[in-house]
């Protein structure tokens, strides 16, 4: 059994704006299970604090001239404690934990998170006198990547590890900033948290954890090629015998189709007709023709270029000639919400948009469509095609990161030997998206091939068990390079 200190800017159900939240709210639950002491580190945002009744004060400090307290709580139906970092002078906002209403990064971001990690660091130098220090801190994404850059010239410290559930966000703040934060000087280098005279936190974790993961194998051997790798992948390249891919799992308690409360009706593998009863709920709710025959098509999505959605606009003038219907949940660049919400005003009866973030709506989309549109341009992982492989949501998507490592293509060989559960898009393009949809409708058609198809889908092993499992070895690796890095 190891101490684990897992720090996050986000965790299911106390927050979410996307991925990390659901890795979060799982991952340390399922660690927990396998015994490992774990303990999380969450700013407590105003969302949180509503949700939470039971919270214990544990330690108080300054830091950087503002008063923090650390309270104790539960992530929701578990026993794993959660150490919400109070500050309300810079985390009790309303709204995304990230932006303002007008979908800027808050302009104190950088503050807000060396504050966060500040206080990590002194949790896992065991400073706050809580009588308890980890043995690992497992970071994640740039809002945690100060940790391993201030830890690392520590003696007796833990050893980290630094997740990229994706690279494309970096954290990157002018020079000022890192002379503001008073980090120290000897971190101010190329090798070091500067990336082309700007401080990039996520660099601290990249540069400095005695462990890197992302979460899947194909995205982590991607962003060593400089298409994937944001800047970094030479960096990366340095690094790689320290890098692994971990593919995230899913919560079963929360996405299961047999017990999933926002369902019309619930099913599972030996009563997958009832799956209907959900995809007629979601037309009636949509206004949409209602018709069990007509393929709908879901998706949920930050709306954002990764998740391709130049090429589905691209792509709708054909795909409104289809026979299908499609529903969009989402959020995220207004110019895309804008120009989709144009294609429902101009076609009712084929396409709903709903802009906004709604968990209800995301598990009944899921629930009820017969596919689920995911072409991203890049996927570190990816959740919600393995939320749609579960509900039997055949998925069409992109060939790259967790979705290729997930997602098997219904071509002749994989369909005669039963291994397809969905779609897989061949370029980066709208002529190639169309002709993955028309793929599809085609073997829609097809009820027995069908049918084979989302069995397949929903009997894959995505547990968290298993990663967790991957997650145990790394944190061992972890502690062997730290003690490696000691001695020498
Ligand atoms: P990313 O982390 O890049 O946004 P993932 O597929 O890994 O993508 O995870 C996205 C998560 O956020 C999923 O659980 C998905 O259902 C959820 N999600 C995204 N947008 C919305 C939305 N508008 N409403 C509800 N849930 C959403």
């Amino acid at each position: 059994m190891s101490n684990i200190l897992y720090v996050t800017s986000e965790a299911f159900p106390l927050i979410k704006t996307g991925g990390l939240a659901d890795v979060a709210g799982s991952l340390p639950i399922a660690l927990a299970e396998q015994s490992e002491d774990i303990r999380l580190v969450l700013p407590a945002y105003p969302q949180v604090m509503q949700q939470v009744t039971d919270t214990k004060p544990l330690a108080s400090g300054i830091y950087y001239n503002l008063e923090v307290t650390l309270l104790e709580t539960q992530l929701p139906n578990s026993n794993v404690p959660v150490w919400l970092v109070h500050c309300p002078a810079i985390f009790d906002r309303p709204g995304s934990p990230y932006m303002n209403s007008a979908g800027q990064p808050w302009h104190d971001n950088a503050l807000r998170f060396a504050v966060f990690c500040k206080v990590a660091v002194d949790i896992a130098m065991n400073r706050l006198n809580l009588k308890w220090q980890p043995d690992v801190v497992h970071c994640n994404d740039w809002q945690s990547g100060l940790i391993p850059a201030l830890l690392q010239p520590l003696k007796q410290r833990p050893a980290t590890v630094f997740t990229i559930h994706n690279l494309a966000y970096q954290g990157l703040f002018d020079y000022q900033t890192f002379i503001d934060l008073e980090l120290p000087s000897a971190l101010w280098h190329p090798e070091g948290l500067e990336f082309y005279h700007q401080l990039s936190f996520i660099k601290g974790g990249l540069v400095y954890a005695d462990r890197i993961n992302t979460v899947s194998p194909t995205y982590a051997d991607e962003i060593l090629q400089p298409e994937f790798g944001n800047g970094l992948s030479g960096l990366l390249q340095h690094r790689q015998g320290r890098l692994c891919g971990i593919l995230n799992g899913i919560d079963h308690t929360v996405w299961n189709p047999a017990t999933d409360p926002h369902l019309a009706a619930h099913y599972d593998t030996t009563t997958l007709d009832q799956k209907r009863v959900n995809k007629t709920a979601l037309q009636k709710q949509f206004n949409l023709p209602i018709d069990a025959k007509i393929p709908l098509v879901g998706m949920i999505s930050r709306m954002v270029e990764q998740k391709g959605l130049d090429i589905i606009l691209q792509a709708m003038e054909k795909i409104m000639t289809m026979p299908l219907q499609l529903i969009i949940l989402g959020t995220g660049d207004m110019h895309y919400e804008m120009e989709l919400m144009k294609w429902s005003q101009q076609y009712p009866d084929r396409i709903k948009v709903i802009v906004g973030y709604n968990e209800p709506l995301s598990h009944q989309i899921e629930g009820g469509s017969d596919l689920f549109l995911m072409p991203s341009a890049f996927e570190p992982c990816g959740l919600n095609q393995l939320y749609s492989l579960r509900y039997g949501t055949l998925p069409i998507v992109r060939n790259v990161g967790g979705l290729a490592d997930t997602v098997v293509a219904a071509n002749k060989q994989n369909l005669a030997n039963a291994t397809a559960n969905g779609f897989v898009v061949p370029a980066q393009s709208a002529p190639a998206l169309v002709a993955t949809l028309k793929q599809a409708l085609t073997l829609y058609k097809r009820p027995k091939v069908w049918r084979q198809l989302q069995l397949t889908a929903m009997k894959g092993d995505f547990s968290w068990q298993r990663s967790a499992k991957h997650y145990r070895e790394l944190y061992q690796q972890a502690m062997a390079d730290r003690d490696q890095i000691n001695a020498g």
